[in-house]
Formats: structure tokens, C-alpha cells, sequence
């Protein structure tokens, strides 16, 4: 899953209205932080295979410390810990926390079963990925009402805190519906490189959507 992931993040502003967009995001992703690097130091392991899946291209033949259920749980543990010790903000520790590991039932549903329930373990995965239609509806869904749930309990400081959040929008949706049309990636590197870009362009792009966005007030009721 791709946007789904961000979908997630973005409605648990709600839960964690002190927490930057930036944490949600870094939390939410944190297994798709680690496996570039796993891979790129050939410690996990992943191929190319057109037609594996209908939405993705991609075999994922071992990555048992970012995505087994186990490791998931461990990595969910130390962010929620971390964020909890800097911030002194408990809902905020157990937000980033679930986060983390709402990226492993998220990928749970979408893989083929190639998710190891712990490193050397059984893999598990419900295949929505299977079907390209499926996946957009229930992607579409989650990514919508996350967005709809952070625009409703935030709300623009200033012009920067409109657009900034419209362009990430567009950029999200345009870069996961040209998956549907664009031909598999020329290598593995590749794949991990464009994971490590994204990293580096999303997290301060969310930084610096919530720096212009405060809490929403609510409105008062008229007469
Ligand atoms: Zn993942």
C-alpha cells in the first residue's frame, strides 16, 4: 500500500493534535523507511517481477526485519517510546506507536502472502494487490477520509497552509495513479532509491504543511 499509508497518518492528527504531520508520516511509513536502506545494504532483498501482482511489480523475496509482524511490533514499541520520551506527550507515543504497526495490517491486506509473521516465520498477506480495481476503491477510501478527517480537525493558518496541503494532495494521488500506467522500474536500486526520495521530499513537505495549520476551532453556531 502507498497512499493508504499517509490516508492513516493524516486522520490520526485527531488522536494526536500536538504532533506534526511530519511524526504521523515518519511513524506511518517506518517500515518503508527502513527497507530502502535494508536493501540498498543488500541486507533484504527484493525483485522486479511484472504480472506477480496486478497493482506491483515487485517480489518481495525477504524482509523480515522492516515487515515481519514481530519486528513490526518491536519497531512500533521504540517509535511510540521515542516519541513519548521527547515529547512528554503520552496520546502522542501511543498514536505513533499504533502508526507504525498500522503499516504492517495495511501491507498484510495488500501483499500476496509474502509478510513473515516473524524473521524465518510462516508469511501471511490477504492479496488485495490481486485486484487493481479493489485496491483503488479501498485505498482511494482510506486516503480520502484521512485527508478529509486532518482538513476538518486543522485548519490553514495562512495561504502556505491552504496550498500546501492541495499540492501534497496532487502530488500523492498523481504519483500513486501513474503506477497504473507507467512500465515496471529498470532495477531493484531504483525501487530503494525512489523509496529514500521520498522520505527526503515528504517529511518536510509535511513538516511544513502543519507549521501553517492549527488546531480547528470549532465554529460557533449562528445567532
Ligand atoms: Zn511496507
Amino acid at each position: 500500500m502507498f497512499v493508504g499509508h499517509f490516508g492513516i497518518a493524516f486522520a490520526a492528527k485527531r488522536a494526536a493534535p500536538r504532533t506534526s504531520l511530519a511524526t504521523l508520516f515518519a511513524a506511518t511509513a517506518f517500515l518503508d523507511i527502513l527497507w530502502p536502506v535494508l536493501v540498498l545494504t543488500g541486507i533484504e532483498k527484493v525483485r522486479i517481477e511484472p504480472g506477480i501482482t496486478a497493482w506491483a511489480p515487485l517480489d518481495f523475496v525477504s524482509y523480515p526485519w522492516s515487515h515481519s509482524a514481530a519486528m513490526a511490533l518491536l519497531w512500533s514499541g521504540i517509535f511510540g517510546w521515542v516519541v513519548l520520551a521527547l515529547s512528554r506527550d503520552r496520546g502522542a507515543g501511543l498514536a505513533c506507536g499504533a502508526l507504525v504497526f498500522s503499516h504492517w495490517i495495511l501491507d498484510f491486506v495488500s501483499h500476496r502472502p509474502d509478510l513473515p509473521l516473524w524473521p524465518r516465520g510462516p508469511v501471511v498477506g490477504l492479496g488485495l494487490w490481486y485486484s487493481v480495481p479493489a485496491t483503488l476503491v479501498i485505498e482511494g477510501a482510506i486516503f480520502t477520509a484521512g485527508i478529509w478527517i486532518y482538513a476538518s480537525a486543522t485548519q490553514a493558518r495562512d495561504r502556505v497552509g491552504r496550498w500546501s496541503l492541495v499540492a501534497l494532495v496532487v502530488l500523492l494521488t498523481a504519483a500513486y495513479l501513474s503506477d497504473l500506467w507507467s512500465p515496471p522500474p529498470p532495477s531493484e536500486a531504483v525501487v530503494a532509491w525512489t523509496g529514500v526520495a521520498a522520505v527526503i521530499i515528504l517529511l518536510p513537505w509535511a513538516a511544513w504543511i502543519d507549521r501553517h495549520r492549527a488546531a480547528a476551532v470549532p465554529r460557533l453556531a449562528a445567532g
